[in-house]
């Protein structure tokens, strides 16, 4: 179980280090920080909290589902970051949250939209770019991109668009998932209206806010307890 004093440890420590990186780009840079809840408890992710982060993601619908229900009573701000399957589509509906980031495909946008419509509700969603061309990724494909981001915008009324999404190369090679980054900050660039960019995890978010995030989703960084640091 992760400790009061953890909590606030690891949240003071990211909170330096996203500072740092996103000076060196640009004092009027912005990032959003999401808090992965996804291996931890909700006593943990309530530590957390009392820390100060408001934004949390989970990668499974019922886990968001279930922690929802078990921090009712905390005004957090819920993200889903997961792979979306076509049945767990109403349940993500239900569970309203404040950003899918995991839209991965045109025809899931059109199935998603499609129930969001039956339901009367909208949902702001990020377009995840596969950027780093790896098959055990999801995401749609750099080259048809802004193609999608754009067929998304014009037929799927009930889904918002707010930009991009993408897991960086998984690779030791800083220049890889560099790589991966840059491609994706120029998509975003491309996306008429997007606003955010989703990149960097607890061990490249440096990287990511260098190449133009302005979003990152950290979870062992957040999250390490006692024994870990
Ligand atoms: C788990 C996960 C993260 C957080 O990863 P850490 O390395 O623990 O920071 C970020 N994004 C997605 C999509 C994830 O599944």
């Amino acid at each position: 179980m992760l400790t009061k004093e953890n909590a606030i440890q690891n949240l003071d420590e990211l909170i330096k280090r996203v500072e740092f990186a996103r000076l060196q780009v640009s004092g009027h840079k912005i990032v959003q920080i999401v808090g992965v809840s996804k291996y931890n408890t909700s006593e943990d992710v309530t530590c957390v909290y009392n820390a100060g982060q408001r934004a949390f993601g989970e990668n499974k619908v019922q886990d968001l589902k279930s922690k929802q229900d078990e921090l009712n009573d905390l005004p957090i701000s819920w993200h889903f970051i997961g792979t979306l399957q076509k049945n767990k589509i109403n349940n993500l509906i239900d569970a309203n949250p404040t950003l899918t980031h995991s839209l991965d495909s045109l025809d899931l946008a059109m199935e998603l939209d499609k129930k969001l419509a039956q339901k009367n509700k909208t949902m702001n969603c990020l377009l995840q770019i596969n950027s780093s061309y790896e098959d055990s990724k999801s995401g749609v494909d750099p080259k048809d991109a802004v193609e999608i981001y754009k067929t998304i915008q014009k037929e799927c009324s009930n889904i918002t668009l707010k930009g991009v999404m993408t897991i960086g190369a998984n690779s030791e090679n800083k220049n890889e998932i560099m790589k991966s980054f840059t491609l994706t900050k120029e998509i975003f660039d491309q996306c008429p209206d997007a606003t955010i960019c989703s990149m960097g995890m607890s061990g490249d978010f440096e990287l990511a806010i260098a190449c133009g995030s302005n979003m990152i989703r950290v979870g062992s960084g957040l999250f390490k307890k006692n024994e870990d640091l």
